[in-house]
């Protein structure tokens, strides 16, 4: 039976605090979640004139190494990513589908020069898992700003949300979400 979640881990990228995804994923997600380590070659995907790696090719990689108990499968890397027609990408996600891809790049405060703060990468970490995931699960972009499907396009916009669902996206999927 498919239902597990894998959290899957591009060559050997683990956040800070990462074995606490799970637990607090659960919050929202009410499904098993699993990790697993993906060995992905990155300079495949790799553009010499952006320098940076095409999401929707490294999405589809990890879509490949799907297990078959996979509810839903979403790589997490460092590499910093985008799609043609966008300078940047905090994530991807299959729209009602089985996969997402976050990467931490620009969640990193090391990326904006700033001090070094674990903690906030990892609430950023999470959100953005948790929004990507929103979308496999068929949410669309939330007008509530505190939501965390609420669309971001700089990291500001992650820290003004919250790390759950709002009660409107909560009601679409017919799920609670614990605080
Ligand atoms: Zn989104
Ligand atoms: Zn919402």
């Amino acid at each position: 039976m498919s239902n597990k979640i894998y959290l899957a881990f591009i060559n050997e990228h683990f956040p800070p605090c990462w074995e606490n995804l799970a637990h607090d994923l659960n919050r929202c997600v009410h499904f098993k979640f699993e990790h697993i380590r993906l060995k992905i070659d990155l300079n495949l995907f790799y553009s010499h004139e952006r320098q940076q790696y095409h999401s929707t090719l490294i999405l589809s990689r990890v879509l490949n190494s799907l297990p078959p108990d996979a509810h839903r499968i979403v790589g997490i890397t460092q590499v910093d990513l985008y799609i043609p027609i966008l300078t940047f990408l905090f994530g991807e996600a299959q729209f009602n589908g089985a996969g997402a891809l976050v990467s931490t790049f620009r969640l990193n405060n090391k990326f904006y020069g700033l001090p070094k703060d674990d903690k906030l990468l990892y609430i950023r970490t999470r959100k953005e898992i948790m929004h990507e995931l929103g979308h496999t699960f068929g949410l669309v972009h939330c007008q509530n700003f505190k939501c965390v499907m609420h669309s971001s396009t700089y990291v500001e916009d992650i820290d003004m949300k919250t790390t759950i669902l709002c009660q409107d996206c909560q009601k679409i999927l017919g799920i609670e979400c614990r605080e």
